[in-house]
């Protein structure tokens, strides 16, 4: 997969419109909050918009009507956190671990594969993805981009 040195906030805001229509269709709205003071990433464009959608559609589908999904950047020492947190019912830990395995879904017409590949996309830019959800109040999902200096060169 080609990598190249490249800024999320280009990614995020390309695909900004796309999820504002995705939100605007179901009532919902979307906040996005970039830190002005992130490092270029060293990304694969396509797979980091379908990280993106992935986890922005999930949010959103888990919402029903109304809701705000909130889209986050965070610069940290060593890299670069996102997150995507919606309003919804939040996930049962006892589901929680089953989350990336490929066809697990509680969807009638899930694949349960959006977050299997979120999974892949992420190892493949030796970053890491976890999630936080409190039942009843949301849940947020954060993945974590080490900086390039810090990424093994191909
Ligand atoms: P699908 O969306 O096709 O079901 P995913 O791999 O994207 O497959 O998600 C797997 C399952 O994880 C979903 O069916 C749902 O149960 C749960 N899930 C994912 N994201 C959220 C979220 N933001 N809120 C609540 N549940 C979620
Ligand atoms: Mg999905």
């Amino acid at each position: 997969v080609r990598m190249e040195l490249c800024s999320l906030h280009d990614i995020i805001r390309e695909l900004t419109p796309l999820l504002w229509a995705d939100a605007n269709l179901r009532g919902q709205s979307i906040e996005v909050r970039l830190d002005d003071e992130l490092p270029n990433l060293l990304l694969n464009q396509k797979e980091i918009k379908q990280l993106i959608l992935n986890l922005g559609r999930n949010g959103m589908e888990a919402m029903g009507e109304k809701g705000e999904l909130t889209i986050e950047t965070r610069k940290r020492v060593d890299g670069v956190e996102l997150s995507v947190k919606d309003q919804g019912p939040g996930i049962p830990a006892a589901q929680r671990e089953r989350l990336f395995e490929p066809f697990f879904t509680t969807k009638s017409q899930g694949t349960g594969l959006g977050l299997a590949l979120c999974l892949s996309i992420v190892e493949r830019h030796s970053g890491k993805i976890s999630v936080q959800s409190e039942e009843g109040k949301g849940t947020m999902f954060t993945v974590f981009f080490p900086c390039p200096e810090n990424v093994e060169s191909w």
